[in-house]
């Protein structure tokens, strides 16, 4: 399924475009200069799934429609990350999988991201970069002086001097800092007020937001525990909270309950997330308190599989399918299974099902029919597997393994150019520039001189000299 992507799913991708998934600066609006460190230069592993995808894509539509945003402009990108964040960065929103984990209901993710379209709508995370600029040297030298005021007070028993080191290091950037925190108060709060008016547009509560940052602002009381991102970029201060209480019970929505449908779609993620990241303990632990819960027995379904016992996963899957024969993910799973099993052609019908009930129709989906078809490695299938993987990689240009698939297609048929070409184009969308360009060189060779293929060999044979 590309569930979780790759047959250990859940594969993180690094450098994902180009370099160009690094976390943003308004993930790291905060003073610590290890995050600020982070969002200069650390990429985001990335997670794909056809079914998070699309979930989190409903939840956020309406949402960016109504604040006037191209709905088509704004990429959602799931982050594979057991804390609890969000953020965006220019024109995409990411989530990490940690904060659909934890979120027990659709309400309380589509309020966090109706808060994060507020910032996007607002263009907040421009300015903040400049303010963070600013900001970002005099965070560094307060945090080097505080730590080294701290060990000089340690070593010489709090001398005079290392009381008056503590005083620069709380002086003038202090000032800065109180500036900058200053602002970002203000950008919250206008965050919070678009995201209850988007809120109200949709015709929805906004009682998760409210449980969401309510909970941000009562751990702050603990320490010394894991803090999660999206606590140290969003401030909670009591005031804004109750700010936020005020605005989101004069919603006529407020006690609007999410769809039972949409419920279970969210139970049957959490049991996937649970699944992918933490094993059968997790999926127990999510759902402690409704065992018998879809989501549950879909993510011990997928626990089980993953576990290496693929007849019992299949059983598992199978009175699921009974329960819900057009949900296309099942039939997907179903097809990973099959595949472990190396019954390619009865995965390649799995995938073709799941493709056909899918009303995405994802490229996920749609790639991993083809990579089944391959498998199965008949010549008819082979031909049939290039086209679906090609079509798959159209609507998905930056997806390493789709090209992977297509190289090992390509191989099969004996045609090495295209393969050396698919497999340049899979390390470059891997990040790994030296590599595609060893085998770009090699795929051009045997493409004439200016044709499509040609140029798009030369395209990665440049971005290596870049
Ligand atoms: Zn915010």
């Amino acid at each position: 399924m590309v569930a979780f992507q790759m047959t250990g799913l859940f594969r993180p991708i690094a450098n994902f475009v180009r370099g160009a998934i690094v976390a943003g600066a308004a993930s790291a609006l905060c003073l610590a200069q290890t995050a600020i460190a982070a969002a200069q230069s650390s990429s985001v592993p990335i997670v794909r799934d056809a079914e998070i995808e699309a979930l989190v894509t409903d939840y956020a539509t309406p949402i960016i429609k109504t604040a006037g945003l191209s709905r088509n402009a704004i990429r959602i990108v799931l982050v594979n990350n057991n804390s609890f964040n969000a953020f965006v960065d220019g024109r995409r929103i990411f989530i990490n999988t940690g904060a659909l984990l934890q979120a027990q209901t659709p309400n309380e993710i589509i309020g966090v991201l109706a808060h994060e379209t507020g910032h996007l709508a607002g263009g907040h995370e421009f300015k903040l970069r400049e303010q963070l600029a600013a900001a970002k040297t005099l965070a560094v030298v307060t945090s080097l002086l505080g730590i080294g005021a701290v060990v000089g007070g340690a070593a010489g028993g709090a001398s005079g001097l290392s009381k008056a080191g503590m005083g620069v290091a709380m002086g003038g950037p202090e000032a800065a800092m109180r500036n900058l925190l200053n602002y970002q108060r203000s950008e919250e709060m206008a965050a919070d007020r678009s995201a209850i008016t988007y809120l109200a547009n949709t015709g929805q509560s906004a009682k998760g937001m409210l449980t969401t940052f309510e909970r941000f602002s009562n751990a702050l009381a603990l320490t010394g525990t894991s803090v999660d991102p999206y606590r140290i970029s969003h401030p909670m201060p009591r005031e804004r909270i109750a700010n936020l209480e005020v605005l989101a019970h004069a919603s006529p929505y407020y006690d609007k309950p999410d769809s039972p449908a949409l419920q279970q779609r969210h139970d049957m993620m959490r049991g996937k997330i649970a699944a992918y990241t933490g094993g059968g303990a997790s999926v127990l632990q999510t759902f402690r308190k409704d065992p018998r819960n879809i989501g549950a027995r879909y993510g011990d379904a997928i626990a089980t599989y993953l576990n290496g016992s693929s007849q019992s996963a299949l059983s598992k899957i199978d009175v699921l399918i009974k329960e819900q024969p057009k949900n296309p993910y099942f039939q997907e799973i179903r097809g990973e299974i099959l595949l472990k099993q190396n019954k390619a052609s009865d995965a390649a019908k799995a995938f073709q099902k799941a493709n056909a009930l899918d009303p995405r129709k994802s490229s996920l989906i749609r790639m991993s029919y083809g990579r089944a078809l391959m498998l199965s490695g008949t010549p008819d299938n082979l031909k049939a597997s290039i086209k679906e993987i090609k079509a798959g990689i159209a609507s998905d240009r930056e997806y390493p393994s789709g090209y992977g698939y297509l190289a090992q297609a390509y191989a099969q048929t004996g045609d090495m150019v295209r393969s050396d070409l698919a497999s340049a184009e899979q390390k470059y969308y891997s990040g790994k520039i030296q590599d595609a360009q060893i085998f770009a060189i090699r795929a051009q060779r045997g493409l004439k001189n200016g044709t499509p293929e040609w140029i798009q060999a030369q395209d990665i044979i440049n971005a290596k000299r870049k």
